[in-house]
């Protein structure tokens, strides 16, 4: 099916959703590191605007594209769309919901099992010449409970692999849990508070809103043991950092990881040379395979929404 229209494309996407597009009869402007000053310009003309994360598409980028119907994000949050905007001009915003959900979750895995078996100390010790096997006696995951704060796609996911490795579930979510994932992993549901004080492992899985901004805060972390980890794959700003610096420095937790900061790079060097926390670079998504679906599927969405709106 043929269909006509332009598509200015403002991060970088992975290539097969490029082919796609471009098979489907849109012309396709690939403009992967546009910078702010650019984009207002190079938008007019388009019909279709995709993001993914460094691109921030505000009311003046929406105000100056007269002809856009459609915003896609190569990715989950729609965070960085101004999306009641853009949906009062009626504007459809898309983004690729279920794509990044098994990269997240694995990478939590990692960071769990990182801050259990203290892996970056083992790795740095051995290449600074120190063998720390006494010191480094860790934590098994089997058995542990892990809170899971937002049961949506990627927290049943994450629930679902935790299973496969012994863990025990709680989970809190605002909307009610589907009782038949419930059933299937054997799942606590509980408020936040007792999710808090009962997990041994806590993982972040909100979407960014004002409620969920600083979720995690000096209250709410007072709440966890002090045996229990905190994973935040999320957005970097459901966590008041300066809060967790202080816990992690006064041992209210054991440890933290963190893939996501309230400032990206972060420039909190306090809180990320601690040596009871774990950073990566927002690299939870980042996987060949979430990475290919994710484009995949915003193409086949943009081309769908096109054909259904002409
Ligand atoms: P989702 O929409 O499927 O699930 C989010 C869940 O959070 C929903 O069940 C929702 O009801 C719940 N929720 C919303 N507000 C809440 C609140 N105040 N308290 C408790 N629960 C609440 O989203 P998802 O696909 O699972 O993604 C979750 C988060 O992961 C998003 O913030 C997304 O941006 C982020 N993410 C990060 C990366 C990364 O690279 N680090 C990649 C993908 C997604």
């Amino acid at each position: 099916m043929q269909v006509e229209g332009r598509v200015i494309i403002c991060d970088t996407i992975d290539d097969v959703g490029i082919t796609i597009l471009k098979k489907a009869g849109l012309i396709v402007n690939y403009k992967p590191d546009i910078e702010s000053n650019e984009l207002l310009s190079a938008v007019r003309e388009c019909d279709v605007i995709v993001v993914r994360s460094r691109t921030k598409i505000t009311k003046e980028v929406i105000d100056a594209a007269p002809n856009v119907k459609i915003i896609a994000r190569v990715g989950v949050g729609l965070d960085n769309i101004d999306t009641d905007y853009a949906e009062s001009k009626r504007i459809k915003v898309l983004n690729a919901a279920e794509a990044a959900m098994n990269a997240v979750s694995e990478l939590v895995i990692g960071h769990m099992i990182a801050l259990s078996r203290n892996i970056p100390k083992a790795s740095d010790g051995i290449k600074n010449g120190k063998w720390l096997k006494k010191e480094l006696v860790g934590g098994e995951l089997r058995g542990k409970y892990l809170g899971i704060i937002g049961v949506g796609n990627i927290g049943r996911n994450l629930g679902r692999i935790a299973k496969c490795l012994r863990m025990n579930l709680i989970g809190y979510d605002i909307f009610p849990i589907n009782q038949d994932y419930v059933r299937e992993v054997g799942m606590i549901k509980t408020d936040l508070k007792t999710l808090l004080e009962n997990s041994d492992f806590v993982s972040c899985h909100v979407p960014l809103t004002e409620k969920t901004r600083h979720l995690i805060n000096s209250e709410t972390l007072s709440y966890m043991k002090p045996t229990s980890f905190l994973i935040n794959t999320s957005r970097g700003e459901i966590v008041d950092e300066q809060s967790l610096f202080v816990a992690l420095t006064e041992k209210r937790i054991a440890g933290a990881a963190l893939d996501v900061f309230e400032v990206e790079p972060p420039t909190n060097t306090e809180l990320v040379n601690l040596p009871n926390i774990i950073c990566s670079p927002h690299i939870a998504a980042q996987t060949k395979e979430a990475q290919e679906l994710a484009s995949n599927v915003i193409a086949e969405k943009v081309i769908q929404t096109l054909l259904t709106n002409r």
